[in-house]
């Protein structure tokens, strides 16, 4: 017998009859003899609803009510969920994050977990039940209810498995774990089996979305592994958790980031206190930025470029054209036709001549390289967009199908 927590996304539970075909999933785990902890996120594009319903009434909404309103979607999974479950003859019991023991502090709208209570959820697997708890959702101190951010109910899902000192946790999702590249993109690609919290990390910063990396960087914190598997499909899945360097592969996986663009502010003084005083101002609006490069200096002035996403980059011209501006700059310019193509592998850290290899795939393909940054386990390199998805094959050819 073993404790299993498992997290359904919303594709898996967007209409009644996936709901139906996830509770004769559940069910048939139980009935091979283990206990049952299930997340599930709100059905299909609930949560996109419930926003731009509250956004008809104003564009700002308060975010304390915010929280209310998008509690309820998970609710809803959760309830309908129950009546599956009950229907297949088994017994369910439904949880909202604050009787599920979920604490969390009181950011509304972005709230972090403090804590797990879990007295409930293992007196409710004592009593037999299958527990169903809403993601993505607590309790602050206030007392009042909390969301996790978008994209939380994986958040969720990790911590439960943390708590209850789960022997599994699945996540299911609509695709089968992690690939050396987006199919979608490169039919060569190929199923990664097991991959490290830390590649995992890199993938996601670097544009291959599959998991929330809020919810990677708390795994790898408390070391629970877990799995991200395919609900409807048959396959295996990928398993994340800490891995040792390996012998043999140098990179693990090729990813695109298309969503990128940059900001260049010319001819600002050389002198100490002037970066900082543009990246204090971007990150005091919370803007996330991601390549930075300066230029080297001629005649004490030196440009600065950085990108930043695509969804952020007006607010971040703004605030760089402000800033540019006090800091006696010649000019700043945008360009939001670039993308940023990543290698990642743990493997990279002893094989020299990864990069070399990397950008000559790049030049045999035409492609100029404008910026790079490297971590130990990672190189990227930002391009033009339009040679993305050809520089993407390129790349995967070099280090994956060779
Ligand atoms: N329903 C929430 C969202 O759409 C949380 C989640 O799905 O994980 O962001
Ligand atoms: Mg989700």
């Amino acid at each position: 017998m073993a404790l299993i927590v498992q997290k359904y996304g919303g594709s898996s539970l967007a209409t009644i009859d996936k709901i139906k075909l996830v509770a004769e999933k559940i069910v048939a785990e139980k009935r091979a003899g283990n206990k049952i902890v299930v997340v599930v996120s709100a059905m299909g594009k609930t949560t996109d609803n419930l926003i731009s319903m509250a956004m008809e009434i104003t564009p700002s909404p308060p975010e304390k009510e915010m929280d209310i309103l998008l509690s309820t979607g998970e609710m809803v999974s959760v309830a309908l969920l129950c009546i599956s479950i009950e229907s297949c003859g088994e017994s369910a019991e439904g949880l909202p994050g604050y009787f599920a023991g979920i604490k969390t502090d009181s950011s509304h709208t972005k709230a972090r977990i403090q804590m797990i209570e879990p007295s409930r959820i293992l007196k409710e697997l004592e009593n037999d039940n299958i527990v169903i708890i809403a993601g993505f959702q607590g309790l602050s101190p206030e007392n009042a209810i909390t969301t996790l951010g978008r994209g939380g109910s994986d958040l969720t899902a990790i911590a439960i498995a943390a708590a209850v000192k789960a022997d599994r946790c699945d996540i299911y999702t609509d695709v089968d774990g992690v690939f050396t590249a987006d199919p979608n993109i490169v039919p060569e690609a190929k199923h990664i089996p097991e991959i490290s919290y830390d590649e995992m990390l890199e993938m996601a910063s670097t544009g291959a979305k599959v998991m929330l990396s809020r919810a990677v960087e708390f795994a790898k914190r408390y070391n629970v592994p877990f799995s991200v598997k395919s609900t409807f499909g048959k396959g295996e899945g990928t398993m994340v958790k800490e891995l040792s360097l390996r012998e043999g592969a140098d990179v693990s996986a090729v990813s695109l980031d298309e969503k990128q663009a940059k900001i260049t502010i010319f001819r600002v003084p050389d002198r100490p206190g002037v970066s900082s005083k543009i990246f204090m101002a971007l990150g005091k609006e919370n803007i996330n930025v991601d390549v930075i490069v300066q230029n080297v200096s001629k005649d004490n002035f030196a440009d600065i470029s950085f990108t930043v996403n695509i969804t952020e980059v007006e607010k971040a011209l703004k605030i760089s054209e402000a800033i540019g501006k006090e800091l006696g700059a010649e000019n700043v310019l945008c360009d939001r036709d670039i993308a940023k193509i990543s290698i990642i592998g743990l493997g990279m850290m002893n094989h020299p001549g990864v990069a070399g290899r990397m950008f000559q795939a790049l030049a045999k393909v035409g492609t100029n390289i404008e910026m790079i940054s490297t971590s130990e386990i990672k190189i990227s390199c930002v391009i033009k967009r339009v040679d993305g998805q050809k520089a993407l094959k390129a790349v995967h050819k070099e280090f994956i199908e060779s």
